[in-house]
């Protein structure tokens, strides 16, 4: 049986990398939503769009393509563009500073959010992101809650920005996962928050291996 499987969560606790692999595992398609999010978020900074210009905005959703396709060496999913693989740029500490702001857009969660289910549809999928347990796929058969305190997380992401090259001072990147966190959980539009049928996994002090076995548990459950 083909199951959905949703994985929510703060920012930077470790969501795509379990998903990932756990996708990996069960030979289920992974989608990381929160990409798709950066690549709006690119687009409008690319074409100097105000966040609060609503006409232009829509206009772009109706413009902007966005894919994921899978990278042959590594295999790995990698978001798309108009096209073109963007994946370093929406990682950047640009696109994490003002992607919150433009994941309160109504237009532009509806807009995602219909696509999301649209990538579903197929099931045997591994979805990550902030609302998929509770708006995305409500029905999904799995749905795990991850969190992890701020300066694990901080540290995380600070490894792998430094991986790119992108050398960020801790209390910046803590200043950012702070703020994300509260924008996405304040928000009137499917804000942040665990579904009441999801499982909490706090990730502080577990390693990748234990997180994956964890959601493969319930997968068998
Ligand atoms: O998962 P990631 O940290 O890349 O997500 C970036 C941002 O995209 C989040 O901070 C949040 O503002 C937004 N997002 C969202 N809903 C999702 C996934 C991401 O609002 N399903």
């Amino acid at each position: 049986r083909q199951l959905v499987i949703a994985i929510d969560g703060h920012s930077s606790c470790g969501k795509s990398t379990t998903a990932k692999a756990v996708a990996a595992e069960l030979g289920y398609a992974y989608i990381d939503t929160g990409a798709m999010y950066r690549a709006v978020t690119l687009y409008l900074l690319e074409h100097s769009i105000a966040f609060d210009d609503l006409p232009h905005i829509e206009e772009a959703l109706h413009q902007m393509q966005i894919s994921f396709k899978r990278n042959r060496k590594t295999g790995r999913n990698e978001l798309c563009l108009d096209g073109k693989v963007r994946e370093d740029e929406i990682r950047q500490m640009r696109i994490s500073n003002s992607v919150s702001e433009v994941s309160v857009i109504p237009a532009v969660r509806h807009a995602l959010v219909r696509q999301q289910q649209q990538m579903g549809r197929k099931r045997g999928i591994v979805m990550d992101g902030r609302d998929i347990g509770t708006t995305v796929f409500p029905d999904a058969e799995v749905k795990i809650f991850m969190t992890a305190d701020t300066h694990t997380r901080a540290t995380r992401r600070q490894e792998e920005l430094a991986v790119k090259n992108e050398v960020v001072e801790l209390a910046d990147i803590i200043d950012n996962l702070e703020k994300r966190d509260h924008i996405d959980s304040t928000r009137a539009e499917s804000p942040l928050r665990r579904a009441s049928d999801a499982v909490l996994l706090d990730t502080s002090h577990m390693t990748i291996d234990e997180q994956v076995d964890f959601v493969l548990e319930r997968v068998s459950a």
